[in-house]
């Protein structure tokens, strides 16, 4: 009922020179696999617009990795989702926790953003997840369940947010939870999600895994009843790792 997606966040790597390797993917992304996953690369912001001309007709989408959540005025160096809609993006990676940490970024920032995102007819990517002495404490359940609730923004549903799990000590370190432990989380995130948003959208909304995910372990995570596919940073460079991790999700 869920159509995976496989989403790419290239956080500040790439340069024209990385547009090879969309362009890799794009030729290693056939009808069949359309079919049954969805893409979406998330580039710098510099790549956005050759971005989308290189992805034209792949069925790839291309996505931004964060906007201003106002539309448009005094915010110099900032961006605004309908700029980056402009741009050709149809996607922005929300919340993601480089930015709640380096940009001090609130749940409420992020609810702010992600409602940009989705007036703009965008999907919001809106990125959750627990700290490494969070989950010591016994804490990741209810942390993370507290920021979807915080960071949803009105109005959402299946068809304009992705859901992102992503534990913070997972990212780029190799290190993963166990299955049972992402099982366990995206099974009450969709049950916080059903509270929130009620039942139906719940069951429909996509809620993608993310911290470490790599073509050798991308397969046990994605087979995982409430992973609806994954937000990969690292190996998302990498034509040839992102797309191993697309066919697993298909
Ligand atoms: C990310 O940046 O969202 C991420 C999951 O990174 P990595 O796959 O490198 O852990």
């Amino acid at each position: 009922m869920r159509k995976p997606l496989v989403a790419g966040n290239w956080k500040m790597n790439g340069m024209r020179a990385s547009l090879i390797e969309l362009a890799g993917m794009a030729r290693a992304y056939p009808a069949a696999l359309r079919a049954k996953v969805d893409l979406v690369v998330c580039p710098p912001v510099t790549l956005l617009f050759p971005a989308v001309a290189s992805a034209l007709g792949s069925g790839i989408a291309i996505g931004a990795q964060d906007c201003h959540a106002k539309t448009s005025g005094a915010h110099t160096g900032d961006l605004s989702a309908a700029m980056l809609f402009d741009a050709g993006a149809n996607a922005v990676i929300v919340g993601h926790s480089e930015r709640r940490a380096d940009h001090a970024e609130t749940d409420a920032d992020v609810k702010a953003k992600a409602a940009a995102v989705i007036a703009e007819g965008m999907t919001a990517i809106v990125c959750v997840g627990e700290t490494r002495a969070e989950r010591e404490a016994g804490k990741a359940l209810a942390v993370v369940s507290a920021q979807v609730r915080a960071s949803l923004p009105e109005g959402a549903k299946a068809s304009n947010v992705v859901i992102a799990y992503e534990p913070v000590w997972a990212i780029g370190t190799g290190l993963t939870p166990t299955i049972q432990d992402i099982a366990e989380m995206h099974a009450d995130i969709r049950a916080t999600l059903g509270r929130e948003i009620g039942k139906d959208q719940a069951a429909q909304m996509r809620i993608l895994y993310g911290g470490s995910v790599k073509p050798q372990n991308a397969k046990e995570i994605l087979d995982l009843a409430d992973v609806d596919g994954a937000l990969v940073g690292g190996a998302s460079l990498k034509a040839v790792d992102f797309m191993a991790i697309a066919e697993a999700a298909g």
